[in-house]
């Protein structure tokens, strides 16, 4: 015979004796705990300063901050899910003290009060837990990722379509005027030609346009030429106004989108919609130390070369020294970088491009017609091409980076290339062969070279993929972070500062 089921019993009336506290239901090392913790100990003067004196009584901001970054290790990062476990989870309810601010609240919090004074809450707890050897900020993997903006793919604004209609509303006002000769010259009154087509601003475009309206004054016009000069008079002041305005914002960038002026269109590797579009969003810039951010920076171009020189700086800015070694990939391995890490004094394990291809090579054959493979006579500062010929100096040039950064290039030409047997592997030239050499960027190749293949830094060059990369993806998978909810510099700043901190408190909580 089947035994009858037997039920647990439950007691969902029964009053308690003494009512438990929040706190008998937070296990020991539980990461609640760790937050509250940390943030306790903590400087949030700042902060507070930032609240007027009077009115009503305000929620702590120890407490907010304290609510916001838990929030953030439990992958809640929108307010109203904050404000709903607020109410509802028991870990939330014993963090906040029982207290449940609204979303508005929260949302004020995080994008007004937070702005510009996060980072500095962010190093604190990175000192506390270097003091603690979960971390060394001394020895540091930096890379980047770009993260998705707030903002739908199609409000782009290109800088080369800015140029292009700006340069369109003038060619079309000269063509205007040169209507207005051809009329006023029917009639053998050929008035003046305005000088203002060159300077595109919305004042001169409307007087432009006022002229031409003069001029046409009581003369027979075209339907077509009445109907564009309404349409100008209309809009092209108001575009060009616009145009100014988007070009003042994307400053050096290419693309701004409408929606978040500050994102800037980049190639993701992993957007929302997997389909490999460019999209609007920011290049996040990090540096670890065992699996810990110990700084972060947001970049609005693609490129991670021009990046580290801020991050850098923000770095010393948030622990008073830079670091004493750092490794990172090609992707940062320009000659100003290695030049800005050599004057900080930083032992920088940094590839450069071709990095791999050329330790490749060297197992394998060279190309022996490589200006890398010439023989060099620094003596006579000649280089010898592969027919033994001398390559003589025949002068230096500088040259300027985006960033502006100068560059020194020497040139050295063959004397005679005419009949050499080797002219077709040699080079394509129609004169004799040049090259050119930047002895700076050598010297510094070689320097990393010597880094980055000794036993420290094969060793250093395996930590990095594990180190900084494994971050990015914690960020993106586990904690599903892969955009952005809110829009500007300053609260994506807030935002991906939240992120590394609930990042870092959750490894540490799992490592006590
Ligand atoms: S083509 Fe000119 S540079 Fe090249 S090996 Fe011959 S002589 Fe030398």
């Amino acid at each position: 015979m089947k035994a009858s089921p037997v039920w647990k019993t439950n007691h969902q009336s029964q009053l308690s004796l003494l009512p438990p506290s929040y706190d008998d239901f937070i296990p020991g090392h539980h990461p609640v705990r760790v937050v509250n913790t940390i943030i306790d100990q903590v400087d949030i003067s700042s902060i507070e300063r930032s609240y007027k004196g009077g009115g009503t009584s305000s929620y702590h901001p120890r407490v907010l901050l304290k609510v916001l970054i838990y929030a953030y290790l439990r992958n809640l990062y929108s307010s109203r899910k904050i404000e709903q476990a607020l109410g509802e989870n028991v870990h939330f309810m014993w963090l906040s003290g029982g207290i449940q601010p609204d979303h508005n609240t929260i949302a004020n919090f995080r994008s007004g009060k937070l702005k510009r004074k996060f980072k500095k809450i962010f190093n604190q707890v990175v000192l506390l837990l270097a003091a603690q050897g979960a971390l060394n900020i001394k020895d540091i993997y930096v890379d980047g990722t770009k993260i998705e903006a707030n903002a739908n793919r199609y409000t782009f604004v290109w800088g080369k379509s800015i140029k292009t209609s700006r340069e369109r509303i003038k060619k079309q006002l000269k063509e205007l005027w040169s209507y207005v000769e051809t009329v006023c010259a029917e009639e053998e009154q050929r008035p003046n030609e305005p000088d203002n087509f060159e300077a595109i601003d919305p004042a001169e475009v409307a007087k432009a346009i006022d002229n031409i309206n003069r001029a046409l004054e009581g003369k027979k016009v075209d339907a077509k030429v009445r109907q564009k000069l309404n349409y100008a008079k209309k809009n092209w002041p108001g575009n060009i106004a616009k145009y100014n305005r988007q070009q003042a914002q994307m400053g050096q960038r290419n693309s701004i989108s409408k929606t978040d002026p500050d994102a800037t269109f980049m190639r993701m590797k992993d957007d929302h919609m997997q389909n490999g579009q460019l999209k609007p969003g920011y290049n996040f810039l990090a540096s670890s130390s065992n699996q810990y951010l110990t700084n972060y920076t947001l970049g609005q171009t693609t490129a991670d070369t021009t990046l580290l020189k801020d991050h850098l700086e923000d770095f010393i800015d948030g622990y008073v020294e830079p670091p004493q070694i750092l490794t990172a990939d090609a992707g940062f391995g320009s000659e100003e970088n290695y030049t800005d890490l050599e004057n900080k004094g930083i032992e920088a394990f940094v590839k450069y491009n071709y990095f791999h291809k050329e330790q490749k090579q060297t197992k394998e054959q060279p190309n022996p017609f490589h200006s890398d493979q010439l023989y060099y006579n620094k003596d006579t500062d000649t280089y010898y091409c592969p027919m033994g010929q001398a390559m003589p100096n025949i002068g230096s040039y500088k040259k300027g980076t985006k960033t502006g950064f100068e560059q020194t290039i020497t040139r050295y030409q063959a004397l005679n290339c005419k009949g050499c047997p080797l002219r077709s592997p040699c080079h394509k030239a129609k004169d004799n062969r040049i090259i050119e050499r930047n002895f700076n960027l050598m010297r510094l190749k070689s320097k990393a070279r010597a880094l980055l293949t000794s036993q420290r830094g094969i060793e250093k060059r395996k930590q990095r993929c594990w180190d900084v990369e494994a971050i990015f993806g914690n960020i993106k998978q586990n904690m599903n972070f892969k955009r952005f909810m809110l829009r500007g510099l300053d609260k994506v700043n807030v935002e991906i500062g939240l992120i590394a901190m609930a990042h870092n408190l959750k490894k540490y909580s799992l490592a006590l």
